[in-house]
């Protein structure tokens, strides 16, 4: 195979220098950024990029690791500025190819000076390119501040890179700082790495700031948590040792790490963007600034983190051959992502109780709600779960409305229950005996190191569950993966010993989610949902509601002619049996009202224990490590 270490690249590109490339190639390319004007959305960047007399094409990264698409944030990239020796040097854009710049080195000069703003966008966006930057905080994302000699690899550019902060801000980052200037007053100067490092590295500062340690052995792990305020840092003690508790947990599971150390950049505020990005030492975790100090919030963002850091194995160790190694510009393809998504949502989410971040119960409740989700995707007659990972790329930034019909990023739940019947297959197959953790072991963990990335392709998947267990593996994912089938595969829910039913109990993690969300979802009862200003962002295809004409985008404005609430709407379904359900909905400037074929219960789903089989999903879920010691009091900020 392929092995590609940072360390390795970082010689052979000195190597290289030495021998074929001309003197340019053999410079680090420098980048100073200048992030003091953050809380008012514009960073400022200065790069250095040696270069030889004659034509140059410099590139903006475009498909950005992670990202699964081509989401670098060219519309925010302003003030761009060429100069060499002194003098401007003219431009033109592709014509083609919107991410690349065309201009002409003079004689005499050995390098191209650049200076560019980067317009950091107060709302929208996907992903890094979303909303990085508050009043008090901002996650420096390196890809959006560069450009770069477009003939040349990532892998074999070298960057000095540089930092300016707001007066007081802290910082954290997977980078190290260049020895002996670990701050000089002007800002911190990073240790040179390659470009594809540089980019893997991004940096999370703030003004109220804290870093909480979570292994006392090396490899440190740390979780280093930047807020809109200081009463959001809290982390209770419990909470600390759960995630001490994912650190032990998954060194059970995978057996090796592949990093120098971990770091968890959590942002907390409602003013970014919220998501996770992995990075192979370290992951761009964003959430609500209240997530650590308020219960629901806790529970929302139970499985972030164990998704995240379960991809430093899954995505960034082991990658799909297609999946963006080694270039910033190439197209990336996304067939194998019900592999990097779809397996690290599963062990994502057995890790969570496995360290204690959700309750077994808790952990039953989400498993039955992503059932009861993809049972109801009546777009998977006509497009099959493979083709949601091959059109990713188009899918993360599809709207919400006829979700079910369009089909999203299936390839993350719908997978989550496809691995969960792998595991319960093997557990079967092997009376016990091995389990989806020993094909981690086998197909992750390998030797303990610096990050290193080692492609793969279906056949190797195939080939590592075949020496877990000998069975038509290959017929197992292509069966699934190709489905035009109604209903969801609930193989994996039955063998673990669980049925998926519905009944009029709110599940307590739908309900987090609602209050949280300010969202009433009744969507496996009439077909909706709705939010708190009477919005129907969705429905379901062929639900009552579908049927009697509503659509997504109205608003639902009164229940049985009364003004419309949670608990009204809630109150007519429990009623439906005696009473129809008569819906007044708003579409642009006109109003109907809509009678739904509806008499039944509220619908909420649930597992229920089958008692025939035994109870393979406790068993996948029960820890793998013993509990780590005594939670230490979190260290202050360094
Ligand atoms: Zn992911």
């Amino acid at each position: 195979m392929n092995l590609r270490s940072r360390l390795a690249v970082c010689v052979s590109a000195f190597l290289l220098a030495v021998s074929t490339l001309t003197a340019a190639d053999s410079r680090a390319l420098t980048l100073e950024v200048d992030a003091r004007e953050a809380p008012k959305k514009m960073f400022h960047a200065k790069l250095t990029i040696p270069a030889a007399p004659g034509a140059l094409t410099l590139a903006y990264p475009k498909w950005i690791p992670g990202e699964h698409g081509p989401t670098g944030p060219i519309a925010d990239l302003a003030g761009l500025r060429f100069s060499a020796a002194g003098k401007l040097v003219s431009w033109k854009r592709d014509p083609v190819d919107m991410y690349l710049f065309h201009l002409d080195v003079p004689p005499g000069a050995d390098a191209i000076e650049v200076q560019l703003d980067f317009l950091s966008p107060a709302e929208v966006g996907l992903f890094s390119a979303g909303s990085s930057a508050t009043s008090n905080l901002a996650l420096v994302s390196w890809n959006q501040l560069l450009l770069y000699p477009a003939n040349r690899k990532p892998d074999e550019i070298l960057v000095a890179a540089a930092l300016r902060l707001p007066e007081g801000w802290k910082w954290a980052t997977a980078l190290e700082p260049a020895s002996g200037q670990p701050g000089n007053g002007k800002g911190v100067r990073f240790a040179p790495v390659t470009l594809t490092a540089l980019v893997d590295s991004p940096v999370l500062t703030g003004g109220h700031f804290r870093v909480v340690t979570l292994a006392d052995a090396p490899p440190a792990h740390r979780i280093d948590i930047a807020a809109d305020s200081d009463a959001a840092l809290e982390m209770s003690p419990e909470l600390e040792g759960q995630y001490r508790s994912l650190v032990a947990e998954t060194g059970a599971l995978f057996g090796a790490r592949h990093y120098g150390h971990y770091d968890f950049l959590l942002t907390l505020s409602d003013h970014t963007a919220h998501f996770g990005l992995e990075h192979h030492e370290s992951s761009d975790d964003r959430v609500d600034e209240r997530s650590l100090i308020d219960a629901d919030r806790r529970k929302l963002m139970a499985g972030l983190l164990p998704h995240e850091m379960t991809h430093s194995w899954n995505g960034k160790y082991r990658r799909p051959s297609g999946l963006g190694i080694g270039s910033f510009q190439e197209p990336m393809r996304g067939d194998l992502l019900w592999v990097y998504e779809g397996l690290t949502e599963y062990l994502g989410q057995i890790l969570s109780a496995r360290s204690g971040l959700l309750t077994q119960d808790q952990y039953r409740e989400d498993l039955a709600l992503t059932a009861a989700e993809m049972d109801h995707q009546k777009g998977r007659a006509w497009r099959p779960l493979q083709d949601t990972a091959v059109a990713a790329q188009v899918l993360y930034g599809a709207r919400a409305d006829w979700a079910a019909l369009r089909r999203g990023v299936d390839f993350y739940p719908e997978s989550e229950l496809l691995w969960l019947e792998a595991d319960t297959l093997i557990r079967r197959e092997t009376r016990g005996g091995k389990s989806l953790d020993d094909f981690c072991r086998l197909f992750h963990g390998g030797r303990t190191g610096p990050p290193t990335v080692v492609p793969y392709t279906f056949e190797d998947v195939v080939a590592a569950l075949n020496q877990v267990v000998a069975h038509d593996w290959r017929g197992f994912w292509t069966k699934r993966l190709e489905s035009t089938e109604p209903g969801a595969p609930l193989q994996g829910v039955l063998d673990g010993g669980w049925r998926l039913v519905y009944s009029e109990e709110i599940p307590d993690m739908q309900r987090a989610a609602e209050d949280t969300r300010k969202i009433t979802d009744v969507r496996y009862s009439i077909g909706i949902s709705v939010r708190e200003d009477g919005t129907i962002p969705d429905l379901i295809p062929g639900s009552p509601a579908a049927a009697a004409g509503l659509g997504p985008g109205m608003k639902l404005v009164a229940v049985n002619g009364r003004r419309w609430s949670p608990a009204i709407l809630r109150e007519a379904i429990k009623k439906s049996k005696t009473q129809a359900i008569e819906l007044l909905v708003e579409s642009g400037e006109f109003f109907k009202t809509a009678r739904l074929d509806y008499a039944g219960p509220e619908r909420y789903p649930h597992l229920e224990r089958d008692s025939a089989r035994p109870d393979l999903l406790l068993q996948i879920i029960r820890p793998l490590a013993s509990r780590p010691a005594e939670t230490k009091k979190a260290k202050p900020a360094s």
